[in-house]
């Protein structure tokens, strides 16, 4: 993605050139619009109020990507899943560590 600095990309109709205020610029679904540009100004009503945001700790959550690893080093270390014997020693060695 390229980053350029946002400026409002409202068409002006009446003066034929895009509005390019770079003052309080904000993205929207229609693109980056500065306060007088949003669509609810365009559309005569009030701007949302700010919500709470993201929970927080939103995205603290473990990903379970290591957990799985472990289940599946720990498959492999009692040849229920099938792997190659280098693998399957690598993990037998792995989870003797983890159990000592
Ligand atoms: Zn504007």
């Amino acid at each position: 993605m390229t980053e350029t600095t946002p400026e409002c990309r409202h068409w002006i109709g009446d003066a034929r050139r895009y509005c390019r205020a770079l003052d309080a610029v904000r993205p929207y679904l229609t693109g980056p619009r500065c306060p007088l540009h949003t669509p609810a100004a365009l559309a005569g009503r009030a701007e949302s109020p700010p919500g709470p945001g993201w929970p927080a700790g939103a995205w603290s959550t473990p990903s379970p990507q290591s957990a799985s690893a472990l289940f599946d080093q720990r498959a492999v270390a009692s040849g229920k899943r099938r792997a190659s014997v280098r693998t399957y020693r690598a993990a037998q060695q792995a989870v003797r560590e983890r159990k000592s």
